[in-house]
Parts: structure tokens; sequence; C-alpha cells
């Protein structure tokens, strides 16, 4: 059975990339695998058969386990995650940053994403080298590149070589530009910044992974890619789609408070307004957007925990168990109004039997 890379899921056909074949085939699920639900999306491995090298076809007749998957975008087996921002065009946003590097942190535990600062070609550098001032110390790889002039790309390419990497970040930041710059001859269309507002214009409408033209030796010193490098590029997506965490998991996404946590009175303190706060009382060595994006967050993710736990309770306070401990069942308790109105139809019911049973005596007293 051959195996291949799954490069695009769209509208229920896949293409699918095969090492081996040396090919990329558009296929079609097998019947069994739709019939079963299986998911099969970008980047998850598949066993193919019914190879047609000539039209260019196959099947997809198994999908193998997945190492990981990532929600938004959804795709399987991701190496690394590259959360690409830009300086200015659209306007460098802290606090949009920091959400996007702690929702891949949950997303993909144990693996850093990578920052990727791009058109370094419209900043200062002092700019420039403030940001990496910020993320380099808390152990975020930064690469700072131009998609324009090309400064910096070498960087990339070794980060690439021979992984699966996601670019994510913000539309307009130019990750579709980054990706042609890997490949020219991928010919991705670019979105135009919308100037008045700072904000790029969606244009990818879903994910697919690019196999890059990086040779063997061109990655880091000494390193030979053994597989080929790949890189998808992520629709636009709403920060309102974003996983939303609890309270105390926002705090484990910022290394710069766990690293302060041990000096807290309470084991629970959320690092706000906490007297004996160890974080409080240190802010001096946190850089002041850094905290102000954890308290945002954090502030956010309260904020929904309230929603939630409310929203249970209403559910809760709606229902009631009838029919004794061991056989309840739950029922709806009917508000008044809706009781009142339940009542009117249960008449309106008894009288309507009525009216029929008449009809049909009538009837049949006709036909008699
Ligand atoms: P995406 O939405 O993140 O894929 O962003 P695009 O690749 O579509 O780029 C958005 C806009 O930014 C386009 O007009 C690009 O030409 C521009 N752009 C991309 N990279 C750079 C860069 O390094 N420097 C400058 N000055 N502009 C860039
Ligand atoms: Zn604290």
């Amino acid at each position: 059975m051959v195996v291949g890379t799954v490069l695009r899921s769209h509208a229920g056909g896949y293409l699918v990339h095969s090492d081996e074949l040396g090919a990329t085939l558009k296929c079609a699920a097998r019947g069994r695998l739709k019939k079963e639900r299986v998911s099969i999306l970008t980047g998850d491995r598949v066993e193919i058969d019914e190879i047609d090298s000539a039209a260019g076809t196959a099947v997809i007749a198994a999908r193998l386990p997945r190492e990981n998957l990532l929600s938004r975008p959804p795709i399987a087996n991701v190496d690394q995650v590259i959360i690409v921002q830009a300086p200015h065009q659209p306007e460098w946003n802290p606090l949009l940053c920091d959400r996007y590097l702690v929702h891949y942190q949950l997303e993909v535990p144990g693996a850093r994403p990578l920052l990727c600062i791009n058109k370094r070609d419209i900043a200062s550098s002092s700019d420039l080298a403030a940001l990496q001032n910020i993320y380099e110390p808390l152990g975020y790889t930064v690469v700072i590149v131009s998609a324009v002039t090309g400064e910096g790309m070498d960087r990339l390419v070794s980060l690439l070589s021979g992984k699966v990497s996601v670019l994510a970040g913000p539309s307009g930041v130019g990750k579709s530009s980054l990706i042609n710059f890997l490949d020219p001859s991928l010919h991705l269309k670019l979105g135009v910044v919308d100037e008045d507002a700072g904000v790029g214009k969606h244009t990818t409408t879903y994910s697919q992974l690019y196999g890059m033209c990086i040779k063997p030796g061109q990655g880091a010193a000494g390193h030979v890619a053994e597989r080929a490098s790949w890189v998808a590029d992520t629709p636009g997506f709403s920060l309102a789609e974003l996983r939303h965490p609890e309270p105390n998991e926002v705090f484990f996404e910022f290394p710069e408070l766990v690293a302060l946590y041990d000096g807290c009175k309470f084991s629970n303190c959320l690092h706000l307004v906490e007297q004996g706060c160890n974080v409080l009382a240190n802010l001096d060595k946190i850089a002041p957007t850094r905290y102000e994006s954890y308290k945002t967050l954090v502030t956010e993710a309260q904020a929904e925990a309230k929603l939630r736990r409310e929203t249970s309770q209403k559910v809760e306070s709606a229902v009631k168990v009838v029919g004794g401990r061991d056989r309840g069942v739950v029922v709806p308790k009917l508000s008044g109004r809706y009781r009142a109105a339940s009542r009117k139809t249960e008449k309106q019911q008894l009288l309507d039997r009525a009216h029929a049973e008449e009809d049909l005596e009538g009837g049949q007293a006709d036909d008699a």
C-alpha cells in the first residue's frame, strides 16, 4: 500500500502527495471511510489505492493515526506553528500577537510557536530590536524577514527545513507573500491591505500544504533535510472562533509570569490584584505590553467562565426530575406564562377532539 500526505482537503476532494511515487494525485475517499465519517484533513497521512498515474488519480483507503491536530485551521501532524506578524501595515498589535501565541501554545502543547516578523523593509531597526528583546528572552525563536527584499529568508528557510509548518497570523501580514517567495512558481493570490483599517482582506479560504523546494544542505549548518519541507497557509478566521481558555490556563502560557509564580502567597493567585502576589511585586521585570496582554486575556477568560457557569445554572433550574431517584426522567420546568399557554392548548385540544368526534358520529349516522 502506498502512503501519502493530504495537501488539501476541500469539498470532499483531496490532493495527496506521495514521496514514493514522486507524484501528487487527485483522490476521493473510499465509500467505507465516508460511511464511518472518518475525517480526512490537510496534513493527514493516508494509504492510497487504485492509483491511475496517467489520469493522476487514486482512492484513499485508510487514514493513518495522527500525531496532533490543529483545530483552527484544521491541519493534522503539524511540526511547528509560525506566527507571522508585521511591524506596520497592519500596525503592530501586541495583544493580537500574544493572543496568537497563547492560542497555538494551547493547541500544540509542548511545541513553542515561532515568531516571524515580516515586512522588515518598512520598519526601523530599533523598533524591530525592541520586539526581538521582548520575545527572545522568553524562549521564542524570532525571525525577522521581508518577503519583498528577501532579507532574513535564509534563516526562515533553515527553520522550515524538513518540517511541516503552519503559517498563522492575521491577514495582510504577508503569509502568502512568504510562501510565494519560497516557491515563486506557486503564484498565490495576495490580499491587499486596506490602508484605512490597516486590516488585510481575507483571501485564502482553505488550508493547503505547499511543498517547498528547499534542497538538502540548504538548511541550518550541517543539517541535511531528510524530508521535504511543507508549509501551510491558513485561511483567515475570526478571533471569536478561537478556543477560550480557562483563566488559570492563560497564566501558564506566559513564561515570564510562570517564572515568578513560586513566590506568590496563594497557589490560586491570578496575579491581577491579589495581596502577596510576586508577579505584581516584580512588574518592572516584565514587558508592559506582555502584562497588559495577560490582563486582557485572563479577564476575557474570567468573563467567559462566568457566562458558562450562568448558562449551565439556567439549564439546571429549567429542568426538574420526576419519577424518583432511580427511574427519574428530566422534564423541562415551564415558566408561568408558558404553563398558562400550554393549559390553553390542552383545553383547545379537548374541544377540538370533541368536535371531531361529533363530526365522526354525524358522518357515521349519514352512512347508516
Ligand atoms: P496574507 O494575508 O498574510 O497572506 O498577506 P499577503 O501575502 O496577501 O500580503 C498582504 C500585502 O502585504 C500585499 O500587498 C503584499 O505585497 C504586502 N507585503 C507582503 N510582504 C511584505 C514585505 O515583506 N514588505 C512589504 N513592504 N510589503 C509586504
Ligand atoms: Zn500572583
